[in-house]
């Protein structure tokens, strides 16, 4: 398994390291046997033995402090350092909140072993990286205790953004965007919570209540609209896109407010489709039989394969905000629009095109044959009875 160059070969007795060498490296014993030994009041006590597959000095490959205890061959062993560079990609990748919890668990152990003091363990760079790492976590901790207060106390609201006819202005559809109305800091983006949430898992509740009570809100909100068909649309996360009673979850909310099904169009980004794609087509296609539309949102910030675009049931491409704020002024993006909604055309869908804020940018939309638009020009995100009184009962 290992290239013989890698090898190191101890003789009886040798030591390959001593309590208080710094640590680099863990290793993997080929042949052999080693023990491990630490000495306190002057007394040596040997506190493990062992032998050909096993490991030791692993703690190394985490943090980089003194080793708390000697080892020493006991006959010819033969071992394989593993350097701490292969895993600290992998730690540096890894959720703060674990590697946080790591450190700490690591320096109680520490604590235990050693009579150096910790502050000379430290280098004052490793203590700075340590402290922002704690506060980090002490503020992602505390925010994630919060989502769960926020469900329990009724704090999230639904903003509605009206999705218009290019042409002529009428509202076709309605996007539901969540908001935390937070007890003391006020209103907060969804962008200051949400990707939490989905590390935590917490976007599975948060999703639920979304999909619930914009379905609730849809029987009023509709009659703002004067189109024939038209829709609320809801964002799903990838995870919930991966969930497997989603679709038992949409289906049993459409029930409850007695919904027609192709009222109800559902927001997906590209990840989901390149995370999962099998999984995902599988569940995307049960939403569909079930009689609800489907939107790709953010088009052209993924990985916008021709491939998904052909194979997924999507009925709506969403090209996102960022080309329409330089559509007017770069031809690139121009041609990266026209090139889109020619492409969602051939597909079949029809396209809305995100973040109008100018006339200059609609009618240019218009002559692309761009069939929707969603941005300030038309309205801003509010909630639900704002949005009806403006409007009033029709258009
Ligand atoms: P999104 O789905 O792309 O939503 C559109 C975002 O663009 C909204 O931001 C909206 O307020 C903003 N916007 C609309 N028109 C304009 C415009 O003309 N100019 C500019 N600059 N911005 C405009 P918001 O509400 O802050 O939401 C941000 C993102 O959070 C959403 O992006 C969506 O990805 C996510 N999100 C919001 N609500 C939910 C939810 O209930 N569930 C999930 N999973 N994600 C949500
Ligand atoms: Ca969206
Ligand atoms: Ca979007």
């Amino acid at each position: 398994m290992f290239d013989e160059f890698d090898r190191k070969v101890y003789a009886a007795g040798r030591h390959v390291f001593d309590a208080g060498d710094i640590g680099d490296c863990a290793y993997l014993i080929v042949e052999g046997q080693i023990e491990v030994v630490i000495h306190e009041n002057g007394q040596e006590s040997r506190i493990s033995l062992m032998g050909a597959g096993e490991m030791f000095g692993e703690i190394a490959l985490i943090d980089q402090k003194p080793r708390t205890a000697t080892v020493r061959a006991l006959e010819r062993t033969v071992l394989v350092p593993i350097q701490r560079s292969l895993v600290d990609d992998l730690l540096a990748k890894s959720d703060p909140i674990l590697r946080h919890l790591l450190l700490v668990i690591l320096e109680r152990f520490r604590n235990q072993v050693t009579t150096i003091p910790s502050q000379h363990l430290f280098s004052p760079a490793q203590s700075d990286q340590h402290a922002v790492l704690k506060k980090e976590v002490t503020r992602k901790l505390s925010l994630a205790h919060a989502i769960t207060r926020a469900l329990t106390h009724e704090e999230f609201r639904l903003y509605y953004q009206p999705i218009c006819n290019l042409e002529h202005g009428h509202i076709a559809g309605i996007e539901a965007l969540i908001r935390w109305e937070h007890p003391v800091k006020g209103l907060i983006s969804p962008m200051d919570f949400l990707p939490l949430a989905e590390q935590t898992k917490q976007i599975r509740e948060i999703g639920l209540w979304t999909l619930d009570r914009a379905c609730r809100d849809w029987t009023s909100l509709k009659s703002i609209t004067k189109v024939d068909h038209p829709f609320v649309s809801v964002n799903l996360s990838a995870l919930q896109l991966t969930s497997s009673t989603l679709v038992e979850d949409v289906k049993a909310v459409i029930h409850k407010y007695n919904m027609p099904p192709k009222e109800l169009k559902l927001e997906l980004t590209e990840t989901v489709m390149v995370e999962s794609p099998e999984e995902a087509l599988k569940i995307l296609n049960k939403l569909i039989s079930l009689g609800i539309t489907l939107a790709l949102d953010d088009y052209g910030t993924g990985h916008s394969g021709l491939d998904y675009l052909q194979r997924y049931p999507i009925g709506t491409m969403k090209i996102d905000r960022s080309f329409a704020a330089y559509v007017a002024k770069s031809p690139q993006s121009l041609e990266i629009v026209r090139s889109s909604i020619a492409l969602a055309h051939s597909l079949g869908m029809n396209v809305v095109a995100e973040g109008i804020e100018t006339e200059d940018v609609r009618a240019l939309l218009i002559e692309l044959e761009c069939e929707f638009g969603q941005g300030w020009l038309f309205d801003k995100a509010s909630p639900l009875n704002d949005l009806i009184a403006r409007y009033g009962q029709t258009q």
